[in-house]
């Protein structure tokens, strides 16, 4: 398990979108970097990481909730339960789900098949 001394410095979290299924999140940090919004900055530091791994890729908006970095407005938004998702976003997601079901759907890639 990574230790959030040494993992992803200045980062809240982190996903691993390529593995498919997994996220970190240095719950440490969430609580010290503001302490009068653990609650809501866990729920969204855990959409942010968990959509990274359904939009199967590690880009980042400009805005809303999959921003590198919330800034002091983010957060403000953040507070109120009203930072949002880009545009972009929801679309990436629809097609990240796609992908998961189209594979999951697909025939298994079978290896050769010894002479009988
Ligand atoms: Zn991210």
């Amino acid at each position: 398990m990574p230790h959030s001394g040494t993992s992803a410095p200045g980062s809240l979290a982190f996903a691993l979108p390529y593995e498919g299924s997994h996220i970190v999140v240095f719950y440490d940090r969430v609580q010290k970097s503001d302490p009068s919004l653990v609650t809501r900055l866990l729920a969204y530091t855990l959409v942010h990481e968990v959509t990274h791994i359904l939009e199967g890729i590690t880009r980042h908006s400009k805005r809303g909730i999959m921003k590198a970095h919330w800034d002091g407005e983010d957060r403000f938004e953040i507070g109120l339960g009203r930072l949002d998702f880009a545009p972009e976003d929801i679309d990436l997601i629809y097609r990240g789900v796609d992908a998961r079901v189209l594979a999951m759907a697909a025939p298994p890639i079978r290896g050769p098949v010894a002479a009988r």
